[in-house]
C-alpha cells in the first residue's frame, strides 16, 4: 500500500464515503480511513433508514442542496440493485402555527415544490393509522421519502473502490500533523501523507478538530429509535408515508413499515450528552428510551403501539444553531471539514460528497454553502478557532 495520496479522508461514513466516491470518479487518488468498517452501528448512520424532505423546515436555504442530493441519490440508485430510495412521500404535522411547518410550506412555495396542506380531519381520513384531534394541521410532500442509509454507504464504498479509491477499515486515526502543503496522518500501525485532507469523522469530529488547531462547539447526543409491531393494512410503505411531527415541546420523526419490519419512530429533541468513546449502545438502558416514543404512539398512532420489535442507539453531533459545518479550514486551505450534521444530515450526504470533492479539488464549490461557514458568528461565539 502506498503511503502518499492526493487526498486522504478521515471518516468514511455518510459524508466521507460519498466524497470518496465523487473524488475517485473524477480520477483523484484518494485514501479513506475509518475507525470501523462502514456501514456500521457505532456512528450516526445506522438504523437502516433516513427521511429525505425537500421542503425544509430547518430553512429554505437548504432546498437547492436537498434537490441536488435527491438527483444524486437517484443516480446512485441506477448503479445498484440495493434499495437506495423509496418515494413514500413525507407527511409533516403539528399544532396549527408550528414555525417549522410554516417554514417548510414557505420553502415549498419559494421553490415551487409540490406540497399539499391538510387539516386534521383530512389527515385522519387519508391515513387511518393517525388519530389527530382538532387544532392540528399538516403538509404532505409526495416527491420525497425514505433513504436506506446503510445501503447508500455500502454502494458508495463499492463504487469508490471500483474507481480506484483505497479504504482502510478498523483503523482509527490517532494523530495529525498539518501544514499548507502536506499532512501527516498517524494510525496505530502506519502513517500516511497527503496533499489534501477531508475530515468527516461524525461524532468524533470534535476530538479531531483539536488536532487541527480548532475548537468546534459540537455537542454529541445519544439518540434512540424503536421499531413497533404495527398492522400492515395501516402502516405498510404502500399506504403510509414517512413523517415528522412538530409539537410545542416535542419533535418526532418516523417511517412506515417496510416488508413487515414495523413502524420506526424516534424523538429528535431528546437524548443524553455523551462522549462517543464512552456511549452506552444498549437500547433500553434508560427506561425513557422506549417510554418517550411509545407515549407518542399512544397519543397519535395507537394501532402502531404494539410490541417493541427492536431498538437502536445512534449519535447526533449538534452545532449551536443546528446548521452544518462544511468549509475549508480557516488557516489551511488544503483541509476541508464536514461536521455537525445535527440530526438532519443524511439526506444531504450525496450532495455534501459532491461539495467536498469540489471544495478540496478547486478550493471552491458551485453550491452555496455560506450557511455552513466554519467562521459564522453562531460558532465563533462558542469556539476558539
Ligand atoms: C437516530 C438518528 C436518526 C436520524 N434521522 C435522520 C433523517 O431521518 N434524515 C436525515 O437526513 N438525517 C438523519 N439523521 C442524521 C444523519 O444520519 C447524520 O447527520 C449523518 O449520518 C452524519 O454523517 P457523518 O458522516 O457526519 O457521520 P458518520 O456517518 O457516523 O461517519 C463518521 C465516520 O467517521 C469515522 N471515524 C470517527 N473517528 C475516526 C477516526 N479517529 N479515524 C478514522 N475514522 C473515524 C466513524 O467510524 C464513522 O464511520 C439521523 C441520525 C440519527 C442518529
Amino acid at each position: 500500500m502506498k503511503t502518499h495520496y492526493e487526498v486522504i479522508i478521515i471518516g468514511a461514513g455518510s459524508m466521507g464515503m460519498a466524497a470518496g466516491y465523487y473524488l475517485s470518479r473524477q480520477g483523484t487518488e484518494v485514501l479513506l480511513i475509518d475507525a470501523f468498517d462502514p456501514p456500521h452501528s457505532n456512528g450516526s448512520h445506522a438504523g437502516e433508514t433516513r427521511l429525505i424532505r425537500h421542503a425544509y423546515g430547518e430553512g429554505r436555504q437548504y432546498v437547492p442542496l436537498a434537490l441536488r442530493s435527491q438527483e444524486l441519490w437517484n443516480e446512485l440508485q441506477k448503479e445498484t440493485t440495493e434499495t437506495i430510495f423509496k418515494q413514500t412521500g413525507v407527511l409533516g404535522f403539528g399544532h396549527t402555527g408550528s414555525k417549522f411547518m410554516e417554514e417548510a410550506i414557505a420553502s415549498a412555495e419559494a421553490y415551487h415544490l409540490p406540497l399539499e396542506i391538510l387539516n386534521s380531519e383530512e389527515i385522519n381520513s387519508r391515513w387511518p393509522g393517525i388519530t389527530l384531534p382538532n387544532g392540528y394541521s399538516g403538509c404532505y410532500e409526495p416527491a420525497s421519502g425514505v433513504l436506506f442509509s446503510e445501503n447508500g454507504i455500502r454502494t458508495y464504498r463499492k463504487l469508490a473502490l471500483e474507481k480506484g479509491a483505497q479504504l482502510l477499515t478498523n483503523t482509527p486515526v490517532i494523530d495529525l500533523e498539518i501544514n499548507e502543503n502536506r499532512n501527516i496522518i498517524h494510525t496505530e500501525e502506519r502513517s500516511f501523507t497527503s496533499d489534501k485532507l477531508i475530515v468527516s469523522a461524525g461524532a468524533w469530529n470534535g476530538k479531531l478538530a483539536a488536532k487541527l488547531g480548532l475548537s468546534l462547539p459540537l455537542q454529541v447526543k445519544r439518540q434512540v429509535v424503536g421499531w413497533f409491531e404495527a398492522p400492515d393494512s395501516l402502516y405498510d410503505e404502500q399506504v403510509f408515508p414517512g413523517f415528522f411531527v412538530d409539537l410545542p415541546n416535542e419533535i418526532y420523526y418516523g417511517f412506515p413499515s417496510f416488508q413487515g419490519c414495523g413502524l420506526k419512530l424516534g424523538r429528535h429533541d431528546y437524548g443524553q450528552d455523551v462522549d462517543p468513546n464512552k456511549i452506552n449502545r444498549e437500547f433500553g438502558i434508560y427506561p425513557q428510551d422506549e417510554e418517550k416514543i411509545r407515549d407518542f404512539l399512544n397519543r397519535y398512532m395507537p394501532q402502531a403501539a404494539g410490541d417493541l420489535i427492536k431498538g437502536k442507539v445512534c449519535m447526533y453531533t449538534k452545532t449551536p444553531d443546528e446548521h452544518f459545518i462544511i468549509d475549508l479550514h480557516p488557516q489551511y486551505k488544503n483541509i476541508a471539514i464536514a461536521a455537525g450534521f445535527s440530526g438532519h444530515g443524511f439526506k444531504f450526504a450525496s450532495g455534501v460528497g459532491e461539495v467536498l470533492s469540489q471544495l478540496i479539488t478547486n478550493g471552491k464549490t458551485e453550491h452555496d454553502i455560506s450557511l455552513f461557514s466554519i467562521t459564522r458568528p453562531a460558532l465563533l461565539s462558542k469556539s476558539t478557532i
